[in-house]
């Protein structure tokens, strides 16, 4: 059996994490686990509406500052991928983008629509499976890492994976499962994002 990775949260986060894998792995399985009725339900109403996507801004230490809280740990990230890679990466795929007078970006359409078609559409090209009405409710570390698995619950079915992806945004029960689940060292990269 192909190796499975599991991404927990319909986010924005969660389709930009299974894109970047699903491209970087192909074969393996990713399952996306959503506990809502639908995804990327955020990114819809995002910027009343019109989805601002990211900011003309181009030097990571100039763009830190906006951050107050968690600016010196996005540091690193966004010496790896920064703003001009997130316009770089939707012009790619499509989707035209424009900046504003106050260095806003915006999809020309002015639609969020654009952005979850955009998103979606390379999911589902990529082979994604994504699973709504899936809430997670436990996570079980691997017992002898590497060799074992994840043990992803949701409600009383248990999903197996050797990687691990978390992008819940800021809801406290999944940041209080991944709390108990203490310090341990694996093929996990769990990606919490909070607004
Ligand atoms: C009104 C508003 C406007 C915004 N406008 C913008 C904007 O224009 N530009 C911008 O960059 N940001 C904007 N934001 C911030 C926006 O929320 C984030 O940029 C982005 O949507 C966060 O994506 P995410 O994937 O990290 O989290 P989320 O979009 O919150 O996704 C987390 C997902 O995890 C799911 N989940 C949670 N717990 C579980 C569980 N136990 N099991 C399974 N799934 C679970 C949730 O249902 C959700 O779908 C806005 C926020 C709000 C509220």
């Amino acid at each position: 059996m192909s190796r499975r990775t599991i991404i927990v949260g319909g986010g924005a986060a969660g389709f930009f994490s299974a894109i970047a894998l699903a491209k970087a792995h192909p074969g393996e399985q990713i399952v996306l686990l959503e506990r809502g009725k639908s995804v990327l339900q955020k990114v819809r109403i995002s910027g009343g509406g019109r989805c601002n996507v990211t900011h003309a801004c181009w030097e990571p230490r100039e763009l830190v500052k906006y951050y107050p809280r968690g600016g010196r740990e996005l540091l690193g990230p966004f010496h790896s991928f920064a703003c001009g890679d997130t316009m770089a990466w939707f012009a790619e795929r499509g989707v035209e983008l424009k900046i504003e007078e106050d260095g806003r970006v915006f999809p020309v359409s002015d639609s969020s629509q654009t952005i979850i078609d955009c998103l979606w559409g390379e999911a589902k090209r990529l082979g994604v499976r994504v699973l709504t009405g899936a809430r997670v409710t436990r996570l079980l570390a691997p017992a002898r890492p590497p060799a074992a698995s994840w043990t992803v619950y949701v409600d009383g079915q248990a999903y197996e994976a050797e990687r691990l992806v978390v992008t819940t945004g800021s809801n406290p029960a999944v940041w209080k499962l991944l709390a108990e689940l203490g310090n341990r060292r694996s093929r996990t990269l769990a990606v919490c994002l909070q607004y």
